[in-house]
């Protein structure tokens, strides 16, 4: 297919950067992704990927979610061969969590989620051996196998025509007369007219020659994968200090907590910890054996919000880095190469620019 438009490098194959490069290369683009390892990601294969939009968050962040959750239809009619799995959560009560203040907040949102009996959890999942009067039932949430969808959504740009060099490492941006002109790899420069920077949590090291100070932490954790056994879950069930899913080949993904770093100390007794915990929340299961356990180290901008577009307004640059890039996926791929051919930024992206860590450099600093 004959390209037009500019010649745009994406760096990063992880599920963001797949995204991104698939939407552009759709649009005709000619698109190089540079990954350094192999397609996939760092955070990515590590991830509890549950898509969702109704943690406590501010609404215009809920509303950006929300938003990706239906995307995620989107990309899977798209692209039928991606593991996604919409079927659904339930949410059991929990320290802290006021269960009616919670869906009242996120129904009036527009969110579908209610509130639900015992009887109806039991349906829901019946293998579930932890009682409850009354828990919560989020009808359009779920699951991706992510590292997956990273591998497929490089595939399916490569086979639009997208360029993929692996092994490929970045080591700094080329920069002439103020604009970003391309990047640095080993002795090579290469050339673009754009380059997306969604390399998760490497972003920061890459765009701080440019002037911007991305401040961003990387919170471990660590989640525990079952050998596969038969079917007892039915969608996500997110418990006091416990959450899983069973994925499609059998296994029984389980972590503790999704902000914080708890178990991840040690990762061999948290294992074990989390092995015990899904003990007594499952019945009717065969054993429940540890295969192995993954600590992954979650991109996190300073303020926890997605950090999407040009830092300082360099021109041909742009930065895609967050925490959950895996419900994000859809619709920042579509929107950031909506923007990149467009220069339309879509009003949703509004609130998460790279302005709000915008600590100017001196003029002499500055590309
Ligand atoms: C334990 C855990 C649980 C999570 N749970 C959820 C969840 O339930 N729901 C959710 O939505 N999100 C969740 N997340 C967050 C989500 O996984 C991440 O936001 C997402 O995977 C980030 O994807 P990414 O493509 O930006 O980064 P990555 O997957 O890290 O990919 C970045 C890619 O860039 C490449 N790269 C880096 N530096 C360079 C360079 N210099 N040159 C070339 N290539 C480079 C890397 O090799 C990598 O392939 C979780 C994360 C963790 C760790």
């Amino acid at each position: 297919m004959a390209r037009k438009g500019p010649e745009i490098i994406i760096v990063g194959a992880g599920i963001i950067g797949a995204s991104i490069a698939w939407h552009l290369t759709r649009s005709g683009v000619h698109v190089t992704i540079l990954e350094a390892c192999e397609p996939g990601g760092v955070a990515t294969p590590n991830s509890f990927s549950w898509i969702n939009s109704n943690y406590h968050f501010a609404q215009e962040y809920f509303v950006l979610r929300h938003h990706s959750m239906g995307e995620w239809r989107r990309l899977s009619a798209a692209l039928p061969q991606l593991p996604v799995s919409l079927s659904g959560s339930v949410y059991l009560p929990a320290k802290g969590m006021d269960l009616e203040e919670f869906v009242a907040r996120n129904t009036a949102w527009g969110y579908r989620i209610e509130i639900i009996d015992g009887e109806r959890v039991k349906s829901l999942e019946p293998n579930l051996a932890l009682e409850t009067e009354v828990a919560a039932h989020a009808h359009d949430e779920g699951a991706v196998e992510a590292q997956e969808v990273a591998e497929l959504l490089t595939a399916a740009a490569v086979d639009e025509g997208a360029e993929l060099r692996t092994g490929a490492r970045v080591d700094g941006l080329a920069v002439e007369d103020g604009r970003v002109t391309g990047v640095r790899a080993g002795d090579k420069t290469i050339s673009a007219d754009e380059v997306v920077i969604a390399a998760g949590a490497a972003t920061p090291e890459l765009v701080r020659e440019v002037g911007y100070d991305l401040p961003l932490s990387t919170p471990p954790g660590l989640l525990a994968h079952t050998k596969p056994v038969s079917r007892v879950l039915n969608g996500l069930v997110l418990a006091e200090g416990l959450h899983m899913r069973q994925k499609a080949n059998g296994q029984i993904l389980a972590g503790s907590d999704f902000q914080g770093a708890e178990l991840a100390d040690d990762p061999k007794s948290g294992g074990e910890e989390l092995i015990r915990r899904l003990g007594s929340a499952l019945k009717n299961s065969e054993p429940l054996v540890l295969e192995r356990t993954t600590t992954g180290y979650r991109p996190t901008p300073a303020d926890g919000l997605p950090v999407i577009g040009r830092p300082h307004g360099i021109s041909g640059l742009s930065v895609a880095v967050m925490h959950s890039g895996v419900t994000l996926c859809p619709a920042v791929g579509a929107m950031v190469a909506e923007e990149l051919l467009t220069g339309n930024r879509h009003e949703l992206l509004a609130p998460f620019g790279t302005e709000r860590f915008l600590n100017a450099p001196p003029e002499s600093s500055r590309v």
